[in-house]
């Protein structure tokens, strides 16, 4: 297949220098505004292995745009942080304090991490992050219910530590109502995910939340929302036979670039290759098609501006300070 991807046509990062208390996140570059207010752009940016792997054309706007759609999906279950979308890659969201604790769903025993269940339970373990899963699971098996797996959020590089609700409340992380809240808000918007998903022929696998609180200690879902880097989801056509047959269901394929980096280098101790320019092409054409699988819409790449950047710019010149 010929790709027509245009591969110098990326946002790599979003640094400006007009807009005030700048936060650059692994994927997103982030401003504190004056009112409140943050701004969050996504970047083409692949992270994984601590690290930033490649950019990828189209990955922001597919991104920013598989939240909005979710977002506006779902705010009737949670108050969301969104305040407007100024630009295709930007949301601006109110700014919250982010509860200490990410808040994973999961409706399958699946995943490859060491904080997986799946992982978890092939060693033997049955009892995690609070709950008793039944013996005999295989490997990718819906769950009898969607669990919730928090983790602590490691702020400032560290790594994620499973925990319970018991511990996250004698820790003082977050309060009993305050997880009371949360649990039960998470359940509810991984339960619309997943019944909307499935709809357009997919299973929505896992996911991850981050909540925080505003000025007046109300609970909003901020940070993104059931988009490919936060979530995993499967084909529900090629779910049964591979479930049968013990090989792991059909995905969206986003992690191409990964597994060929694992394949070649240990990326946490060994510089990592160069990636291939018809792979980052690849992965750009499943992220967009992953947005059209999930919202049933046409991608519509948004070829404004000189560069990506100029476009950007443009678009938040208001908001600048300086
Ligand atoms: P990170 O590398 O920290 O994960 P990201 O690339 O995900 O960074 O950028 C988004 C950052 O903004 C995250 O640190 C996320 O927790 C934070 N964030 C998301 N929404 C809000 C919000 N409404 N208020 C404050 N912080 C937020
Ligand atoms: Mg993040």
């Amino acid at each position: 297949m010929t790709s027509t991807i245009d591969l110098t046509r990326t946002l790599p990062h979003a640094r400006i220098a007009e807009l005030p208390n700048p936060y650059f996140g692994k994927v997103r570059d982030c401003y504190d505004l004056p009112d409140g207010t943050r701004l969050l752009i996504s970047s083409d940016r692949i992270s994984a292995f601590d690290q930033i792997l490649a950019v990828i054309p189209w990955k922001g706007q597919v991104l920013t745009q598989l939240a909005r759609y979710w977002f506006d999906h779902t705010a009737d279950i949670c108050a969301n942080h969104v305040v407007s979308y100024p630009d295709p890659n930007v949301v601006l969201g109110r700014r919250v304090d982010i509860l200490p604790v990410e808040i994973v769903v999961r409706g399958y025993l699946a995943g490859t991490t060491s904080t997986s269940i799946l992982t978890q339970y092939r060693k033997g373990a049955r009892h995690m992050y609070g709950h008793q899963l039944p013996e005999g699971l295989r490997d990718n098996e819906k769950l009898p219910h969607a669990i919730i797996t928090p983790t602590s959020k490691a702020f400032d590089g560290g790594h994620d530590e499973p925990l319970t609700a018991t511990e996250i409340i004698a820790q003082g992380l977050l309060t009993q109502a305050q997880w009371d809240e949360v649990s039960a808000k998470a359940l509810a918007l991984f339960a619309r995910g997943a019944a909307m998903a499935a709809d357009r022929g997919l299973i929505l696998v896992d996911t991850k939340y981050e909540f925080g609180t505003d000025a007046d200690g109300r609970i909003l879902l901020a940070d993104e929302i059931h988009t490919p880097d936060s979530s995993r989801y499967w084909i529900a056509s090629g779910y049964e036979a591979a479930f049968r047959d013990g090989t792991r269901p059909p995905s969206f394929d986003k992690d191409v670039i990964r597994a060929w980096v694992a394949a070649r280098c240990d990326p946490y101790t060994q510089p990592v290759p160069e990636i291939p320019a018809e792979m980052i092409a690849k992965t750009a054409e499943v992220y967009i098609s992953a947005f059209e699988a999930i919202t049933g819409e046409v991608f519509v790449p948004d070829t404004s501006g000189a560069t990506p950047l100029d476009r950007v710019r443009q678009n938040l010149s208001g908001f600048f300070v300086a």
